[in-house]
C-alpha cells in the first residue's frame, strides 16, 4: 500500500470511528496504518498532511484531522463495499456538518470542532 492510500484510509476509519460510530477497522489494525503513515510522513501528497496535520499526533489520535467531502463520501463507499450496507446518517455528513472551504481543497470539515 502506498502512503499516501493508507493516509487516504487512516482518513476515512476516522469519519466511520468518530462521525459514525461504526469503526471499520480494529484498533490494532488502525494503529498499524497510523504508525505506516507517520513513519512516511514526507512521502504524503500535501493534501494530505494538511488533513493530518502532525506526524506525532495521528500515533495518539486522529480526534483532530481535516475531512474533505471527498473523503467523506471515499469513506462511505468503502464501509458499503466491505458491510454490504451504509454507513448509519449518511445523508447528515453530506447535507448539515459544520463545513468551511478551502481556497485549494474544497470543503472540509475537522473533527473535534
Ligand atoms: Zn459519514
Amino acid at each position: 500500500m502506498t502512503p499516501d492510500l493508507a493516509a487516504r484510509r487512516l482518513l476515512m476509519s476516522a469519519h466511520l470511528y468518530y462521525d459514525h460510530s461504526q469503526p471499520i477497522l480494529s484498533d490494532a489494525e488502525n494503529d498499524a496504518l497510523a504508525k505506516y503513515v507517520s513513519d512516511h510522513f514526507d512521502d504524503l501528497h500535501p493534501t494530505r498532511i494538511w488533513q493530518l496535520r502532525n506526524r506525532k499526533i495521528i500515533l495518539a489520535t486522529t480526534h483532530h484531522v481535516k475531512l474533505t467531502t471527498q473523503t467523506i463520501e471515499a469513506s462511505h463507499a468503502w464501509y458499503y463495499s466491505v458491510k454490504g450496507s451504509w454507513p448509519l446518517h449518511c445523508a447528515y455528513c453530506t447535507s448539515t456538518k459544520p463545513y468551511k472551504e478551502s481556497p485549494t481543497n474544497g470543503r472540509y470539515y475537522q473533527i473535534g470542532g
